[in-house]
């Protein structure tokens, strides 16, 4: 009875002070300072996954430069979607990896999704998904990345941890419109932790 009284008084106390409105003021006010969690994509920066992120394909290169893909078309197998196309040929440019070499490499990325099974499938790990998720095209047929695209190297270094925002420029190029990430400037690593 006496606890129920006291209950009943601290309610009363705290309707009179305002205590739930200034509590409610104080999270806006907060806030108000705090730093903002807006990404500025594409003008100004940019997010740039992790590692383990699955974005676009990329085909790699050994140490040597040497393509690594054998054109064995596995990945082909374990794709779900039939969306990769390797056509082998012959290798002799003497790269001394195997006896096939792909004339035609090329994935669907509309069908894709991004399941990674080719990335496991793969026995020379040729084929990797990368952290580009910049996927959007005017064009059916952009949608369709070849070989050459594959094999440039991809922006962001596979060493670099990611998981940041960076500092990034946008761009027009013949190409079309790119959001180019400056990785050595990035934002406050645990900036989101803050807010
Ligand atoms: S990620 Fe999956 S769906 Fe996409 S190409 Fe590889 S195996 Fe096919
Ligand atoms: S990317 Fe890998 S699995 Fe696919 S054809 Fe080349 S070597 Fe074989």
């Amino acid at each position: 009875m006496k606890e129920k009284k006291r209950e009943g008084v601290l309610d009363i106390l705290k309707k009179v002070l305002f205590v739930d409105i200034l509590k409610g003021l104080s999270v806006t006010l907060k806030y108000n300072v705090s730093r903002s969690v807006t990404v500025r994509y594409p003008d100004e920066e940019k997010w740039i996954p992790y590692q383990r992120f699955r974005g676009a394909h990329t085909l790699n290169r050994d140490e040597e430069g040497r393509e690594l893909c054998v054109a064995c078309e596995l990945c082909v197998k374990a794709c779900p979607t039939g969306c990769i196309t390797v056509v082998p040929q012959e290798d002799d440019t003497g790269r001394g990896i195997a006896d096939r070499v792909p004339k035609i490499w090329k994935v669907d990325l509309v069908r894709c999704l991004f399941c990674g099974y080719c990335e496991d499938a793969c026995p020379t790990t040729a084929v990797r998904l990368g952290r580009d998720y910049e996927l959007a095209c005017f064009n059916r047929t952009d949608a369709v990345r070849d070989r050459e695209r594959l094999l440039r190297p991809q922006e962001v270094p596979e060493g670099f941890e990611g998981g940041m925002v960076v500092s990034a420029r946008f761009e027009r190029t013949k190409e079309g419109i790119r959001v180019k990430p400056d990785i050595w400037k990035p934002r406050d690593k645990d900036w989101w932790k803050k807010v």
